[in-house]
């Protein structure tokens, strides 16, 4: 166990802000994880689970401790005809995960290639992407329980899932440091071409479909169109795509009729927010050191020195005309602190 005092997490937040928190504490072992629960007070608000930090807007010193799990592995743990379950350790990098299972020719989170993070997170976060989302392929969760110093097992309708959601948002925040995934994959699968533009990507490669060229299109398709973090910091999409009654966005829609909206229920549909970002004049613009990204305006960035404060403010000014302009209320999709 790695425990440090006063520790500056620039290097841990993919936003590159510099925050320090009072304890930092990493661990790849579960047992110790244990231990610091049985031995430490821990109260939930003053801890923070940390993965890859691709999600975090740090606008202040964090007086708490940070865990950072960094459990590796990957293997399966069961298999019948149809599926396999792999396990994943919580500090095991996302796109590592992805990889090792179109490696081994596994269906399910190939669509999901290139995402920034660890493993720990996708079920905290319910990340998507091109139609898929970890909701789809999570089995269970095994974490330990901070308060009850014990293991867990936790179902994904433990989880309850939603858009880019779960309990561990709520209900759970700060109870549990998810210590391994258990993914139920697919030993055939249907892919999914029709979200955003894979099938044209893969056309354009010759029309190959596998599980090895749609990731490779869908990494292409990622690289073209979103800054890499380490050549410009930031923490992917800035906000949720917000849902609105059907009737709102079909009122919407008339007056825009180039306006994205993609029906959910028959009720309520979901806008793009970076539509609605760009038509407010956002894209490309810069407030002090942060700014929006060019190519795709859902995503702010650090444009050097960037604080916290100054991408809240622009954020802040972001959700004002965007509500000015449509009456729609932007939600964040990062976890500010
Ligand atoms: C360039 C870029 C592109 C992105 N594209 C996408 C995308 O397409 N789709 C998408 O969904 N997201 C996307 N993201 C956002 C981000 O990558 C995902 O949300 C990812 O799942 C976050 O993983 P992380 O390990 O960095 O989590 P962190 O940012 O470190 O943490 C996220 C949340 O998970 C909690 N957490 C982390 N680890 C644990 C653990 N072990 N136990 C309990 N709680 C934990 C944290 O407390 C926090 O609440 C993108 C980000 C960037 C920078």
């Amino acid at each position: 166990m790695r425990i440090e005092e006063n520790f500056n997490l620039r290097a841990y937040n993919t936003f590159a802000l510099d925050c320090r928190c009072r304890y930092f504490i990493e661990s790849d072992s579960e047992e110790e994880l244990l231990e610091l629960a049985s031995s430490y007070d821990l109260e939930p608000d003053k801890i923070l689970l940390l993965g890859g930090g691709s999600n975090f807007l740090f606008t202040e010193d964090f007086d708490g401790t940070v865990i950072y799990p960094t459990i590796g592995g990957i293997a399966v743990v069961r298999e019948d005809e149809e599926s396999v379950w792999v396990k994943a350790g919580a500090g095991v990098v996302w796109d590592d995960f992805v990889a090792w299972s179109v490696e081994h020719g596994f269906f399910g989170v190939e669509n999901l290639s290139l995402i920034p993070g660890h493993v720990g997170a996708a079920p905290v976060q319910n990340l998507g992407a091109y139609g898929m989302e970890a909701a789809d392929a999570v089995y269970e969760v095994e974490a330990v329980d901070i308060q009850g110093a014990c293991r867990v097992t936790l179902s994904a309708a433990d989880c309850c899932f939603g858009y880019r959601d779960s309990i561990f948002k709520h209900q759970w925040k700060n109870k549990y440091i998810i210590t391994s995934v258990v993914f139920r994959l697919k030993k055939r699968g249907e892919f999914r071409l029709d979200y955003g533009s894979i099938r044209a990507e893969l056309e354009k490669a010759g029309g190959d479909v596998s599980l090895q060229s749609v990731r490779k299109a869908v990494i292409r398709i990622r690289r073209s169109k979103l800054p890499d973090v380490e050549e410009m910091p930031n923490a992917g999409s800035f906000f949720k795509n917000p849902v609105v009654p059907l009737r709102v966005a079909e009122e919407m829609k008339r007056e825009a009729p180039d306006m994205p909206v993609y029906p959910l229920d028959g009720e309520s549909a979901k806008l793009a927010a970076g539509w609605l970002i760009e038509q407010a004049g956002w894209k490309g613009k810069t407030l002090g050191q942060a700014g929006v990204h060019d190519r795709q305006a859902l995503v702010l960035v650090n444009r050097g020195n960037a604080t916290g404060l100054e991408i809240t403010r622009l954020a802040n000014e972001i959700k004002k005309s965007v509500f000015m302009r449509y009456n729609v209320w932007l939600e964040p999709e990062v976890n500010i602190l």
